[in-house]
């Protein structure tokens, strides 16, 4: 295969300033539109390796796209960004969620505040933003190629040498929007670029558990249950699914979320803990107490916290070692004692992750300190930004990843048009 080798001039002080961003997904198409729009003399080029720009955004939220969330119900950023909510506070007083919303009712997308506070477009279609995104690419005139995997950046001049395998671009500033990668290997393109690294780790998957028992209530949800890693103080609250491969829902993909790292070193093996109801250990045993007076005739399983599903009451009855058939006015105090132990510390033991459908996302990546928090420019790389998962931010499900990208991208096209001079 004959391969053409293009190197572009190097836009000197008299030529256009050129950037080019490698990734043409949320954070580099958001960026290259910022960055167009401040410097609108500015050549600005994206280089995406797959077929087409925004590919995952595409699928997110189901198809939906959950693009931002109103963070109505968020009490600390860290809740949501186990990593990085520094830097998201620090950023979101310059492009937060109101941000992205204005931002795309300006461009004619009518969104929607879901009453958990998830934000999609009204059409509760991702190709409106997936179009959106496009029209504004082709109307700024932002050179985007596809197919155009980068396989090297380098230092030349004062600028970048940036290599896909039949072009060389000579560049003054580089945007890295590669988005998360499974392991280092993606980030080889930055070879000759010396740059702390966090390992890349999976986040936002559900659960494996080995008992056959608990896997049987497939599809029951409990609305509001914690879920933690024995031996960690890793925890994850919030409804909980019953699937037939294990457990997921919010409550499981927090935990995934906050423990990665943990569960990593784990290799995905490890006793899970479920708290099945919220009240207190002495107000529950009041409770079964109380139950075993005014229904004293009543089976155990006919009576149980509204919270729970009949079938997964039996299932935990079971679980204490009691007797579905069993009367209430049998119950010993250690018999609830036992009961008790099992609604707030029911172990399960883990045997691996699965991604399924759900949405997931690397953590690790470039770390944040080498980079100017208020710029995203890379402290010893002048001219070398970064923007979105490549960097070590990640979040929760609920639109918090994708609020990310976008605000990465905002301050990263900031920073590049600041370093040109075009504004301050
Ligand atoms: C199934 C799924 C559903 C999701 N749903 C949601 C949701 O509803 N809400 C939410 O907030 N988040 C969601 N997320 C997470 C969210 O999509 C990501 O966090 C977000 O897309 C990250 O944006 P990014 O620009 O950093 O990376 P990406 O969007 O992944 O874009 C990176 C781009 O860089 C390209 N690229 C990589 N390497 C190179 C290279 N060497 N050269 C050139 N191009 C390269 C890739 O092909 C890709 O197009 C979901 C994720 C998944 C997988």
């Amino acid at each position: 295969m004959s391969v053409s080798t293009k190197v572009l001039t190097f836009a000197g002080k008299t030529e256009k300033m050129r950037t080019i961003v490698v990734g043409a997904g949320a954070a580099g198409c958001f960026a290259a539109i910022e960055l167009k729009r401040l410097c609108p003399h500015m050549e600005v080029v994206l280089l995406e390796k797959s077929s087409k720009p925004l590919a995952k955004v595409a699928i997110t939220g189901g198809g939906r796209c959950n693009l931002t969330n109103s963070f109505a119900q968020v009490k600390s950023l860290e809740q949501v960004y186990p990593r990085g909510h520094r830097l998201m506070k620090r950023h979101f007083h310059r492009f937060s969620h109101r941000d992205t919303y204005e931002w795309f009712e300006r461009e004619g997308v009518s969104l929607i505040t879901q009453e958990d506070q998830c934000v999609f477009p009204l059409s509760q279609d991702a190709m409106e933003i997936v179009g959106t995104l496009t029209r504004l690419i082709r109307q700024h005139g932002i050179n985007l190629y596809t197919h155009s995997k980068v396989n090297s950046i380098s230092h030349e001049g004062n600028g970048y040498r940036v290599e896909t395998a039949d072009r060389t671009f000579l560049a003054d500033h580089v945007l890295i929007s590669i988005g998360g990668q499974p392991s280092e290997a993606g980030f080889s393109l930055l070879k000759t670029i010396p740059l702390k690294m966090e390992p890349s780790r999976p986040s936002l998957f559900s659960f494996c558990i080995e008992d056959t028992q608990l896997r049987t209530l497939m599809g029951i949800v409990v609305t509001h249950a914690k879920v933690s890693l024995t031996g960690t103080k890793a925890k994850g609250e919030g409804p909980l699914l019953i699937t037939h491969w294990g457990v997921s829902g919010p409550a499981v993909l927090r935990l995934s979320s906050v423990a990665a790292k943990e569960f990593a070193e784990r290799d995905y093996q490890g006793d899970i803990s479920i708290r099945w109801v919220q009240d207190e250990e002495e107000d529950l045993r009041n409770y079964l107490r109380d139950t075993c007076l005014r229904h004293a005739e009543k089976k155990l399983s006919t009576i149980h916290p509204e919270a729970l599903h009949s079938r997964l009451w039996e299932h935990l009855i079971a679980r204490a070692s009691l007797q579905d058939d069993l009367r209430w006015k049998a119950m010993t105090d250690k018999d609830i004692h036992r009961l008790t132990n099992v609604l707030t510390n029911d172990v399960y033991r883990m045997t691996g992750k699965n991604r399924f459908k759900e949405e997931f996302v690397t953590c690790g990546g470039v770390a944040l300190s080498n980079l100017h928090a208020e710029t995203l420019e890379a402290k010893e790389h002048p001219g070398l930004f970064f923007a979105g998962e490549a960097t070590d931010v990640d979040a929760v499900t609920g639109g918090f990843n994708l609020q990310a990208a976008w605000t990465m991208g905002y301050v990263a096209a900031h920073g590049i048009a600041a370093r040109q001079g075009d504004i301050q």
